[in-house]
């Protein structure tokens, strides 16, 4: 584990030399990525990169075959809600009867345990990340109702409910418009200010790469890692996408 050289805290996510495979296929060779408390850092490639790959090694869900990663110092299996997913509105199924503050409750879960009822503090938890996400209107909507930009913020309130201090948005700009992409990065840039840290993968960064912190380009292996504006050179472009990079 290492340790911030800014404030002697464990960092918010460490990834140390991991290797990942399917069967004999390697999909991520010894990614090594540090990331500190309170920064907004987008995590780039094109499709098959592995980026929900690492995700999922991040979130402990698929076995690595090599290295080390550590959540806030402490590998996954110690950690306790500090770590938050919001999956890509596409892939979940919107059609279970939920209500908007049913799904931000659910957040809460862990706290609450599962044969407790939610307090007067847990509704007004719930209460407050709607508020914080812009849905406080929307807290008895049914989620069938809710567009794609408004069921991810409803994801955002979820993980604020669940007081992650660590947000990965897996492709957070996919079938949301451009003012939604907006509204989300606004608040995702409010969120990083009180201190969370958001990794946000994405095949296409489209204007936002100015947006970000810190860009982590992916195609199996790191290509880079820095400010957008080095992270982003002609031979990392190429590396990702190719001669067609250079089109864009
Ligand atoms: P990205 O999120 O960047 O699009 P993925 O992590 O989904 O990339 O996939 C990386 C590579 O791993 C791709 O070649 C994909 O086909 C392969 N892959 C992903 N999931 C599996 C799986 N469960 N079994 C076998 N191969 C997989």
């Amino acid at each position: 584990m290492s340790i911030s050289e800014d404030n002697g805290q464990p960092l918010a996510i460490e990834v140390k030399d991991v290797t990942v495979s399917y069967g004999d296929t390697p999909v991520l060779q010894n990614v090594s990525l540090s990331i500190e408390h309170g920064v907004m850092v987008a995590l780039v490639g094109p499709n098959g990169a592995g980026k929900s790959t690492l995700f999922k090694a991040i979130l402990g869900l698929i076995p690595t075959d090599s290295g080390e990663i550590y959540i806030h110092g402490l590998p996954f299996s110690k950690i306790r809600g500090e770590l938050a997913y919001i999956p890509q509105s596409e892939q979940v199924n919107w059609l279970f009867p939920l209500n908007c503050a049913d799904v931000v409750m659910l957040g809460r879960q862990r706290k609450i345990g599962w044969f407790r009822k939610p307090s007067k503090l847990d509704r007004e938890i719930v209460d407050e990340s709607l508020r914080r996400v812009g849905l406080a209107d929307r807290r008895g909507a049914l989620i069938t109702e809710l567009s794609g930009g408004q069921r991810q913020r409803l994801f955002v309130a979820r993980a604020l409910a669940q007081e992650a201090h660590t947000l990965l948005l897996d492709e957070a700009f996919s079938g949301v418009d451009v003012a939604s992409q907006e509204g989300l990065m606004e608040m995702l840039t409010s969120l990083t200010v009180e201190g969370k840290t958001v990794l946000l993968a994405t095949h296409d960064l489209t204007n936002m790469s100015g947006r970000f912190d810190l860009c982590c380009c992916l195609n199996k292996h790191v290509c880079a890692f820095g400010k957008p504006s080095e992270a982003f050179t002609p031979e990392v472009l190429e590396e990702l996408y190719g001669t067609h990079a250079y089109t864009i």
